[in-house]
């Protein structure tokens, strides 16, 4: 059986987040640090793959239990799913040959970003482009990147299916809005398309709990599906629904507090917090 292992739930800029002075960082103790959101996934076949590379990854890989990951799958650009690469080259770890998973379009902005092309020349990283609906094979197990629509100033973003024997778990740690990614698959209800992708276990973009979260900036620039919205769509679970797991939480989403009424709500429903090291068998 393929084991998953969730190596952190924060939005990109993680938890604390850098000079936010408000209450949602302002007394964080060392159990409520948060890192960016990061999967990792052991295959039977003994194959170990990292999903999106955070600057947190030491700690990250001690909760995973694992040292050396031969397998590295980016979802987009936006530097907390990519900003820890380097960790990987010489100055660190100084790796050899991890296959890097990427869409053709972040394998153009790898070759024309300088200190990532380096690590390319020096054989940190092999590039193996994949494309959406590939179902790229690991013994009995498999990975099938899906695009998704995203805020794609630097590169596109793919979501991924992990298929284990008996599990099929979707991480989908961004995406713009409902309407865009369900109508790219002709779907209109979430629960629609999770059945066409044969899933059971989604790991969802939770970033907000709702569309007046940020002050001082427009939720326009960062558009996010707010988690009141998902849940509101979604309804109670059912009983052959999938487990959903909201992640990629930005430090201001009351979800963070298990005593909230936005978390108490998204329990009562059925649905889920994403936990930081929380392992899932599929
Ligand atoms: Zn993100
Ligand atoms: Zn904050
Ligand atoms: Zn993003």
């Amino acid at each position: 059986m393929a084991e998953v292992t969730l190596l952190g739930i924060a939005q990109d800029g993680g938890r604390p987040q850098p000079s936010c002075l408000m209450d949602c960082c302002k007394d964080i103790s060392h159990d409520q640090i948060s890192f960016p959101t990061s999967l990792g996934t052991n295959f039977q076949d003994g194959s170990k793959h990292l999903f999106d590379v955070t600057r947190n990854l030491g700690q990250q890989l001690k909760l995973w239990g694992e040292n050396d990951p031969n397998h590295v799958w980016l979802t987009h650009a936006h530097f907390g799913h990519v900003d820890g690469l380097g960790l990987f080259g010489r100055e660190t770890i100084g790796a050899k040959g991890i296959k890097l998973h990427v869409s053709s379009k972040m394998a153009d902005l790898i070759h024309s970003t300088p200190q990532w092309s380096l690590m390319i020349e020096q054989g940190v990283f092999e590039i193996d482009m994949f494309q959406t609906g590939d179902k790229v094979q690991f013994g009995s197990e498999c990975i099938e990147p899906i695009i998704v629509p995203h805020r794609d100033e630097l590169s596109d973003m793919h979501a991924f299916i992990v298929r284990g024997e008996n599990h099929s778990l979707l991480y989908l740690p961004d995406h713009d809005t409902w309407e865009e990614t369900l109508d790219s698959y002709g779907c209109k209800l979430i629960r629609d398309w999770l059945d066409k992708l044969n899933i059971d276990i989604l790991l969802v973009d939770g970033t907000f709990w709702s569309q007046h979260e940020l002050t001082g900036r427009l939720q326009t620039e960062v558009p996010h599906p707010p988690v009141s919205q998902t849940i509101a769509h979604l309804g109670t679970r059912l009983p052959d629904d999938p487990e959903l797991y909201f992640i990629h939480l930005n430090h201001t989403n009351p979800l963070y507090d298990k005593s909230s009424s936005a978390f108490r709500t998204v329990e009562s429903m059925g649905w889920k917090v994403g936990i930081q090291g929380m392992k899932l068998t599929l």
